[in-house]
């Protein structure tokens, strides 16, 4: 070890300061509480606050915090809307159709409307109240394993104070090396230290490949004269226009307090069309006639993006190994099906909290005692949803109406369909190569009609995440092989990282005498993960920034 680098010792740390790790980490403090033990429990979050990367469109099943905190409207949840009251629509470019039916697991009635960044930073109060050492601002950078062996005993946070060349800065802090007999990873989907930790301990072996979504969402102020806010219905999900048919997705707008809705656009990240731009499907979804007379005098008070694991079940990975284990959307435990994450996230936290208490009694924490959070997840109502939607994803991707048969045959055989299980590709593979020249996308986010309040180019709604970050240091983003970019992949693919990243991160220049170059901004950063996830090539690896750093999501 560094001679510098300060470490600290901690029965248990939560890596995320997300619903999972949250939710684990309270009740973890309750169960040791109630069992007269004094514990030392560490979570750390890379965002400047507990809350600030945290976003979702959120419904909130409260199942798994009424178990956490049975009295949680008294002790001041905030919750936006009480009750949900729920309309689907199918779009077509300029009119609507609304679903006479749904299926029960589309209905969101006992369910709450939530912000998730106000959701975490409230339950981040009620652990550090509980006495977890609650570290925002810091990001695991590497896991830490025993001296000559696999056990995970740790994990290092990221120096600070580096240089753009690698050198140190004035202000240089070293990172600090936390060592805790149990590590839960909940650093949500697409983790940069499960990436690691999976592939050295082959947690993903045997199981299908990750898939996800890519989602924009924003909350925008209404005027006070609109009529939605006394509207009957609270909850509006739309599939159909601007995707289609063919490319999985949809949109959803929530009410809010405050004369606020929140809005968003889900694009599956399986798209097959390069020239495809969530960011612009985003904005054609807000111009609907539907949307656009709810939003009508409407103001963008924040946007963000992020995504979210859709393959569940079947994409799983191992869910604990010597010295660590694995929670909420970094497990891949979103229910893809009822487009709910928290209240699975929130149960996974605690199972594993349940479990690690045990392993506290044994003073045994490899796998195989850490090992009763697998088979306690496979008890639980987890399992039963997840299970339930087995193929649901992989329904969805397929085109055009044989979709909704596939859906009706899984909604009659409880989730086995025609075909279980149903195959997944990564979603880098499914990109279609442009051949010849190309047409121009017919519309883009920057050729679209937009007047800067209501209707936003990328930089502006970027400005409304309040994303910083510290500009002299080591680009986050690393391209094994730039060349790739102004070769290949603008030939058979017309870079499309320039389209799929919402924060205009990527940017090809061209050249004075006929070359091209790829600009990075890698400030604008959202921390999606949208560009390691769908890059053709699997050339662009995302680490974590100085921490810190990032959005400050604060009502999304
Ligand atoms: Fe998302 Fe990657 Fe763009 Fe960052 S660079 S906003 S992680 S797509």
């Amino acid at each position: 070890m560094d001679e510098t680098r300060e470490a600290l010792e901690f029965d248990v740390l939560f890596v995320g300061g997300g619903p999972a790790n949250l939710a684990g980490a309270i009740h973890l403090m309750n169960l040791a509480r109630q069992a007269g033990r004094e514990i030392e429990v560490c979570l750390i979050e890379k965002a400047e606050t507990i809350g600030a990367h945290s976003l979702s469109g959120a419904i909130l099943d409260p199942v798994s915090l009424q178990e956490l905190v049975g009295d949680y409207r008294q002790k001041g949840c905030p919750i936006e809307e009480l009750q949900c009251r729920d309309e689907i629509y199918y779009l077509t470019p300029g009119g609507q159709f609304r679903l006479p039916y749904a299926p029960g697991y589309l209905h969101n009635s006992g369910c709450h409307i939530i912000s998730l960044s106000k959701f975490c930073t409230w339950l981040g109060e009620m652990a550090e109240e509980l006495g977890v050492n609650v570290f925002p601002g810091f990001a695991g950078t590497e896991v830490l394993y025993e001296p000559g062996g696999n056990r995970v005993v740790g994990v290092r946070t990221g120096d600070k104070g580096i240089d753009k060349d690698g050198s140190k800065r004035p202000n240089f802090e070293p990172g600090v090396d936390l060592m805790a007999k149990v590590t839960v990873f909940g650093e949500g989907p697409k983790g940069s230290l499960l990436r690691e930790v999976g592939k050295r301990l082959g947690l993903f072996e045997g199981k299908m490949p990750q898939i996800f979504e890519t989602a924009v969402k924003e909350v925008i102020e209404l005027p006070e004269s609109s009529s939605f806010h006394a509207a009957d219905v609270s909850v509006v999900h739309t599939f159909g226009y601007p995707l289609g048919l063919d490319t999985k997705g949809g949109g959803f707008l929530y009410r809010m307090k405050d004369h606020r809705v929140s809005l968003g656009y889900v694009v599956g990240l399986d798209y097959e069309q390069s020239l495809l731009e969530p960011y612009q499907a985003f904005l054609s979804f807000k111009k609907h006639p539907l949307i656009a007379n709810i939003i009508q005098g409407g103001k963008v008070l924040q946007q963000g993006a992020k995504t979210l694991p859709a393959g569940g079940y079947y994409t799983m990975p191992r869910l604990a190994v010597d010295g660590a284990l694995i929670v909420g959307d970094s497990a891949s435990m979103l229910n893809i099906q009822r487009l709910k994450g928290i209240h699975t996230a929130m149960k996974s936290g605690m199972l594993a909290a349940e479990a690690i208490m045990a392993a506290v009694g044994k003073e045994d924490y490899c796998a195989g005692t850490l090992g009763v959070y697998e088979k306690k997840v496979a008890d639980s109502w987890i399992h039963k949803e997840l299970y339930a939607a087995r193929n649901f994803s992989q329904a969805l991707s397929q085109k055009g109406l044989g979709k909704f048969i596939t859906l009706g045959a899984q909604y009659v055989t409880g989730g086995r369909g025609f075909t279980d299980p149903m195959q997944i590709r990564p979603d880098s593979d499914s990109l279609k190569k442009i051949s010849g020249s190309v047409a121009p996308a017919a519309q883009t986010s920057e050729t679209m009609d937009l007047d800067g309040k209501l209707y936003l180019d990328k930089l502006t709604g970027l400005y409304l995440s309040g994303t910083t970050h510290e500009e002299n240091q080591p680009c986050h983003l690393q391209i094994p092989d730039p060349q790739l970019c102004i070769t290949r992949c603008y030939e058979e693919y017309r870079n499309p990282c320039t389209r799929f990243c919402p924060a205009q991160v990527y940017e090809m220049e061209e050249e004075e005498g006929g070359g091209r170059r790829l600009k990075l901004n890698p400030s604008n950063c959202l921390h999606c993960k949208t560009c390691e996830i769908k890059d053709p090539y699997q050339n662009i690896i995302w680490t974590c920034p100085e921490g810190g750093g990032g959005p400050k999501y604060s009502i999304v």
